[in-house]
């Protein structure tokens, strides 16, 4: 967790980019790796609810929906290569049901940051539900978090307020308010992280705020003579390469996350990947 006085906006990022050469091809059908179109992502769980595994025979599954070239087929080796990898049965009726949310902790509320941010952001960039705090309190590590939150029923401490920066003038705003008013500002990307990075520390008494970077999201400028732009830390990786496409770049940065995780976070967590 950053506390106030870090620096949590990298809000203007440079990256350096490829020229995509031959530009014919680009886009064509042989290129598509996914279906990069927007869906409605899992709340708590990776990905998007078009896609999941089920099973479609005792001992076979196939993946729904049609985003990605496997989605459709009928996988029987799979659970047989699975269960002899991890050594336990898997079997439809041993699948786990999810279990009731017990209620958040209460909001830890720092009115005068509150006051604050009220003078700067509008209330469409400010959520309190607990439906924003859960979803903002961790990434995708899979026991601590993910199975905590879904099999065991909660989190021990989530975040107070989410907030969501529209501008490099808010997140000043947020960073001084925060510095100001003793208050921990958390930036979050896509929450895709495995490592437990958006976890909140249990015992934390301050008010924590997670700092929603996905509205910063505007290729800022586009350098075509050193092959560099200025991006907005916020914007994932479906969206900037889509955008880099159009005009015939890429980054060649391509982690298996790389449809919902962002670039500040790809940046905070230093990531790598070649997802095709
Ligand atoms: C299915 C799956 C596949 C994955 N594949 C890969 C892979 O191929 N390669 C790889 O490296 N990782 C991979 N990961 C891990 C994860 O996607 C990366 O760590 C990714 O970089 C996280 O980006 P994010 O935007 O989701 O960051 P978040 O999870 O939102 O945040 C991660 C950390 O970065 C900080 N942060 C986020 N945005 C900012 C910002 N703007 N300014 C400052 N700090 C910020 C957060 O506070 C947090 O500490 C994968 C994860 C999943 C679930």
């Amino acid at each position: 967790m950053l506390e106030a006085p870090a620096i949590i906006g990298i809000a203007v990022i440079i990256v350096f980019l490829i020229l995509l050469w031959g530009r014919t091809g680009v886009g064509s059908e042989e290129d598509v790796f996914y279906d990069p179109s927007d869906g409605e992502r899992q709340p708590h769980k990776w990905g998007y609810t078009d896609t999941r595994f089920e099973f479609d025979g005792p001992r076979s599954v196939r993946v729904t929906g049609s985003r990605y070239p496997l989605a459709g087929y009928s996988m029987p080796y799979f659970i047989p290569f699975a269960e002899e990898v991890l050594g336990v049965p898997i079997t439809p009726e041993g699948i786990m049901p999810e279990v009731e949310r017990e209620a958040l902790p209460p909001r830890r509320q720092n009115d005068p940051f509150e006051q604050g941010i009220g003078a700067v952001l509008g209330t469409d960039q400010v959520a309190t539900t607990d439906d924003e705090r859960l979803v903002h309190s961790h990434g995708q590590l899979s026991v601590d978090e993910i199975y905590r939150l879904l099999y065991l029923g909660s989190l021990a401490r989530v975040v107070d307020l989410v907030v969501y920066p529209q501008s490099e003038d808010d997140v000043r705003h947020l960073v001084r308010l925060a510095n100001e008013h003793d208050v921990c500002l958390v930036p979050y990307g896509g929450g895709t992280n495995v490592s437990g990075a958006l976890a909140c520390p249990a015992d934390e008494e301050r008010t924590i705020v997670s700092v929603d970077m996905r509205r910063m999201n505007q290729i800022v400028e586009l350098d075509e003579q050193n092959l560099q732009a200025t991006i907005e830390a916020g914007i994932n990786g479906k969206e900037l390469e889509r955008e880099l496409e159009a005009r015939g770049y890429t980054t060649g940065h391509d982690p298996d996350s790389v449809e919902l995780s962002t670039l500040g976070g790809w940046i905070a967590t230093n990531a790598s990947g070649m997802k095709k």
